[in-house]
């Protein structure tokens, strides 16, 4: 199996169109292989199943932002140790997504500090549900829980580095960070940014297309033409390219604000087919135009305060 069609179907489990108990079951996460990118000296980024991972070792301590699922935590730590680092001092989750907390708990119960916006604790501590991919998302163990939240921002001290974490107000979710390592110039954007394709947002826990727009002009502003920047979703990308895709976020916005004006029903804005002219270059990820549509079109602006 090629890599694109490998993260393709990580991309597809990781949002839960095939989350339910067998086909979770039946996953063979054995097979599951990390694609590793070294960014900088001691920083790797790791594209397996679900969210992007970030590793960052040094004498220190291991820092990691997101974790994936819980079956993959073992290879996790065994692919970490590769690089020189061990079970990680701190994690930061960016969201609250299973396909970024699912190591939370093996984490947490091994001794890591586990940091997040005070929504991801909020989230993580009551039962969800993702009506889009008919996903319910129990409560998480005590131990899975962020232990250390943040309102605004935080910065973590560590082998060397600043590493300053960011909340983006309701952009994918209510309760996003994005991480920035200072001096190598890196940045995680979470799953404000889906490098390619048209991004999910999860407009039932606080998302909004507006938001996304305004999160990733955040990033573009703390960025330079030599930053690296990793996606919650996609490859590893730059400023460049998370240029292209927040103008092709804003050009979508002012085409369901017209239909929204209009009066439009969900369906009648779907049925207008808004995003055509885009679906060549964007539609090809997960998420199907229509299906995107309908998704955005009910939180295309943030809420009010
Ligand atoms: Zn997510």
């Amino acid at each position: 199996m090629n890599n694109v069609l490998k993260q393709s179907i990580g991309l597809l489990f990781g949002l839960g169109l095939v989350w339910t108990t067998s086909a979770l079951a039946d996953h063979h996460w054995d097979t599951v292989e990390y694609q590793t990118v070294q960014v900088k000296d001691n920083l790797y980024a790791m594209i397996a199943e679900g969210g992007n991972l970030v590793v960052f070792v040094g004498e220190e301590g291991t820092f990691l932002i997101d974790d994936q699922f819980a079956p993959l935590t073992e290879k996790l730590i065994t692919e970490i140790k590769k690089m020189g680092g061990d079970i990680p001092r701190f994690l930061i989750n960016t969201h609250w997504h299973y396909d970024h907390t699912g190591g939370n708990e093996k984490l947490g119960k091994a001794g890591t500090l586990i940091v997040a916006h005070d929504n991801v604790r909020k989230r993580l501590s009551v039962d969800n549900t993702l009506t889009v991919f008919n996903a319910q998302i129990p409560a998480s163990p005590k131990e899975a829980l962020p232990v250390i939240t943040f309102s605004t921002d935080t910065s973590f001290h560590l082998n060397g580095e600043t590493i300053h974490a960011r909340h983006v107000h309701n952009a994918h979710t209510d309760g996003d960070s994005v991480v920035h390592f200072k001096k190598a110039n890196v940045i995680h954007a979470g799953d404000v940014w889906f490098n390619g394709f048209y991004p999910f947002i999860d407009v039932e826990h606080g998302g909004s297309l507006a938001g996304m727009i305004e999160a990733a002009s955040t990033i573009i502003n703390m960025s330079n033409d030599n930053t690296v920047i990793i996606p919650g979703h996609g490859f590893v990308g730059d400023k460049a390219a998370l240029v292209v895709y927040r103008n092709m976020l804003s050009d979508v916005l002012t085409r369901l604000r017209k239909l929204k004006a209009e009066g439009k029903t969900t369906d009648e804005a779907v049925a207008a087919k808004p995003t055509q002219a885009l679906d060549a270059i964007w539609g090809n990820g997960f998420l199907e135009p229509d299906q995107w549509v309908s998704i955005i079109y009910g939180g295309l602006e943030t809420p009010k305060k």
